[in-house]
């Protein structure tokens, strides 16, 4: 059995028809983590007894004929800064490494009411920080499409699984493209909500206003269901949005001819790899046979995104990161010495380079002095971030852009140089400095096998648009479902 090949919808329908058993599926996703996550390293964490249980559970209310949800029996990975009653939660941290949670984030639990199956705890960045999962403190995660490239990050965990066939869905986390770019670099489906859509409860706060969960999966309508499951108010989460759910899978094949898209001019830049350019100049040209009507637009504060999101992603995360002083939660160090010094221990042993440096940059930008030049002027250029887009909006429905300037790059390429890793953030973090939803839909790939994703950004709220946009592409496109052959080289 090859999960590659298998969605969600067909999974369930097969278990219905008594041609396949959660337990088997299950079964099988252990011994394929064994066989192939020891070159991937998708994982930090496996929930397998449990799993199991759940499975044997599912299949007895199959065959009892009883009702299960939409999700029944489905294998999901999440991501390791979403927590789960009982099970280790580390952020690819080592300051969280024997931290194990109390109580479960409202996503987990919503999924599993749907019937869906969590499978284990899947490799991030530190504290999500980062573009390529080198930053976990464990190991870094490798791409299945090519053993010597990064999976993208920081959810470089959860779209490696899914690419890889370990799981059928995953969850991700997204600040600044943190599931888009995985999910362009794994040749998968990855799709950040509108800001507030889906409870953030649960989920080990980075940047608390940029922070938003979402999925990943091989096709569209997947990441529909895995939305509609997941979203909708929490009074858990006081930032959660009380607007209503929309039936994002029923709509998803409603005619899209006439949609007026945009393409912004500043997104098409020098440092724009030709053969992703050359893919995304097809998509667009797709749309267009579509019969979607292709307009420029601008979004003339673009240049200023980087600046802006490091020193507010900075400036939230140094303060939310306080909390890790080695008295509430993981590690502790130097336990006899003073106050101070064991929070200096703990801290300078617990956080590994990249945190450490936006903790320092974070309170650098916040600190008396500095604040007005730095950091409120940072949320000034937000808001005419913000104000480019509801501009553009009035003209278009949807925006399409690159996800990510570049393919998959080399493991090691970037680490020495905070800046280029930073950089190639260049098209995911608009939205989210916007708190607009986006999504990243497979595209093709380049001479060398590796996936290229399309990004595209709609309104607020408008999640049912912005899947059946991306959902016609696929269908159109034929790029649903194009398992990954890893090649060593
Ligand atoms: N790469 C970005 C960062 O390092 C985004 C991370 C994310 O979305 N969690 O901040």
């Amino acid at each position: 059995m090859n999960l590659k090949n298998l969605t969600a919808e067909k999974l369930v329908g097969l278990y219905k028809n008594g041609d396949l058993t959660a337990t088997e599926v299950i079964t099988n996703v252990y011994e394929e983590i064994e066989r192939s996550d020891k070159d991937i390293h998708a994982f930090l964490a496996l929930c397998q007894q449990r799993a199991i249980e759940e499975a044997r559970r599912m299949d007895a209310k199959i065959a009892a004929g009883d009702a299960v949800g939409p999700l029944a029996g489905v294998p999901v990975a999440i991501k390791d800064n979403m927590v789960i009653r009982d099970v280790p939660t580390t952020c690819g941290s080592r300051i969280l490494e024997n931290f194990v949670p109390p109580y479960t984030a409202t996503v987990v639990e919503r999924l599993r009411s749907a019937g869906a199956i969590v499978i284990g705890k899947t490799n991030c960045d530190e504290f999500a920080m980062g573009s390529s999962t080198e930053n976990s403190a464990f190991f870094p995660t490798r791409n299945p499409h090519n053993l010597q490239r990064v999976p993208g990050g920081s959810s470089g965990g959860s779209a490696a699984s899914v690419a890889s066939g370990t799981s059928v869905l995953a969850l991700g986390s997204d600040t600044g493209g943190s599931i888009r770019t995985p999910a362009s670099f794994c040749g998968v489906v990855g799709m950040k909500p509108t800001y507030g859509r889906v409870s953030r409860y649960g989920l080990v706060a980075f940047a608390s206003s940029l922070d938003q969960i979402g999925p990943f999966s091989k096709s569209v309508r997947e990441s529909a269901q895995v939305l509609e499951t997941i979203c909708g108010f929490d009074h858990f989460d006081s930032t959660s949005a009380d607007a209503s759910v929309d039936e994002f899978v029923k709509n998803l094949d409603q005619p899209i001819k006439d949609t007026r898209i945009g393409v912004p001019k500043e997104y098409f830049i020098g440092g724009l790899d030709r053969e992703v350019k050359a893919r995304i100049e097809a998509g667009i040209r797709l749309y267009e046979s579509l019969g979607c009507d292709i307009q420029e637009i601008s979004l003339p504060h673009t240049e200023y995104a980087i600046a802006t999101y490091y020193l507010i992603a900075t400036a939230e995360a140094s303060s939310n990161l306080a909390r890790y002083d080695g008295v509430r939660f993981g590690i502790r160090e130097s336990g006899n010495s003073s106050l101070q010094e064991m929070y200096r221990a703990t801290r300078h042993a617990g956080f590994g380079k990249e945190v450490k440096r936006r903790v320092l940059l974070g309170t650098y930008a916040l600190s008396a002095g500095y604040y007005d030049a730095y950091y409120l002027k940072a949320l000034k250029v937000r808001t005419l971030i913000l104000r480019d887009f509801q501009k553009a909006f009035e003209q278009v429905d949807v925006i399409l852009t690159p996800t990510s300037p570049t393919v998959a790059f080399k493991i090691g390429e970037k680490t020495d140089d905070p800046l280029s890793m930073y950089l190639s953030d260049i098209f995911t973090i608009t939205c989210n400095l916007a708190g607009l939803p986006g999504i990243s839909v497979p595209c093709g790939k380049n001479s060398e096998g590796l996936p290229i994703g399309l990004q595209l950004m709609a309104n607020h709220f408008q999640e049912a648009l912005l899947l059946r946009v991306a959902h016609h592409f696929e269908k159109a496109g034929g790029f649903t479902l194009t398992p990954p052959t890893p090649q060593l080289a």
